[in-house]
């Protein structure tokens, strides 16, 4: 199966995925996780991504979309991933679209983790404390919330307007949201 999944920061998508990429047996691939992974191995991608991780800005799409790209060329995606945190532009979903028509196979679902806005910065402050992210303090929190706003969130009807774009509640226990995600993934 070929899952993207899409939310603002704090929505739960990083918990959620490991469970549900788990369950399904197919790679999660978290471009934040990927992008964190580079900074602290100190590698010339995490220099460059670093630069804009810690001002809540996008990394430019040339950098992610190249990372992603060769990502998916593994082995282990060829027989589905989890999408978390990418795409998030509309550059990038014109290059997973070239990415995925070149191999063959199209996304399946794209689930839309939906939460109130307010429920989302406590959320993010107390994996700042926990996490020690630095892009976590208020203001940089506040930046990714908007940038999601600007850059992000239209996207999904690009996503709707295909008939894959599927909303889920992500207010609830996490156990709870994940049954719910699993549902409309007919599981
Ligand atoms: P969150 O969803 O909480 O913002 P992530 O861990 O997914 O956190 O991403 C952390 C940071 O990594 C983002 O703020 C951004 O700078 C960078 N990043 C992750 N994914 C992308 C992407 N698809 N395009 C550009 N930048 C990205």
């Amino acid at each position: 199966m070929r899952i993207i999944l899409m939310g603002p920061p704090g929505a739960g998508k990083g918990t959620q995925a490991v469970f549900i990429a788990e369950k399904l047996g197919i790679p999660h691939i978290s471009t934040g996780d990927i992008f964190r992974a580079n900074v602290s191995q100190g590698t010339s991608l995490g220099v460059e991504a670093k630069k804009f991780m810690d001002a809540g800005e996008y990394v430019p799409d040339s950098v992610t979309n190249a990372m992603v790209a060769d990502r998916l060329s593994q082995a282990d995606a060829q027989k589905g991933f989890l999408l978390d945190g990418y795409p998030r532009t509309l550059d990038q979903i014109n290059e997973l679209d070239k990415v995925l028509t070149a191999a063959g196979v199209a996304v399946e679902k794209v689930i839309e983790l939906t939460v109130d806005i307010d429920a989302v910065v406590p959320r993010l402050q107390k994996r700042a404390a926990e996490q020690n992210r630095v892009d976590d303090t208020e203001d940089v929190i506040r930046r990714r919330l908007e940038v999601y706003a600007e850059q992000t969130a239209p996207l999904t009807d690009v996503y709707a307007k295909r008939g894959l774009l599927v909303q889920v509640d992500g207010f609830g226990e996490i156990s709870e949201v994940t049954k719910r995600i699993l549902s409309v993934l007919g599981i």
